[in-house]
């Protein structure tokens, strides 16, 4: 059994930094400003209000 894994992704707008959940370890991180049609993405708020997204390739 595997625990989820998380990493830490700064805020396009203003650098804070969140921890988001991760499917894999080894899961590549890219930080979006918007929403795309497909793919596996979380949604990010940041302490000061921004959203974005994070999609794992
Ligand atoms: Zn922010």
């Amino acid at each position: 059994m595997q625990l989820p894994a998380t990493r830490e992704v700064a805020c396009p707008r203003c650098d804070e930094r969140t921890s988001v959940r991760v499917p894999r370890e080894d899961a590549e991180l890219n930080v979006r400003h918007s929403v795309a049609a497909f793919g596996e993405y979380t949604t990010v708020t940041c302490s000061n209000g921004h959203r974005y997204w994070v999609y794992f390739c």
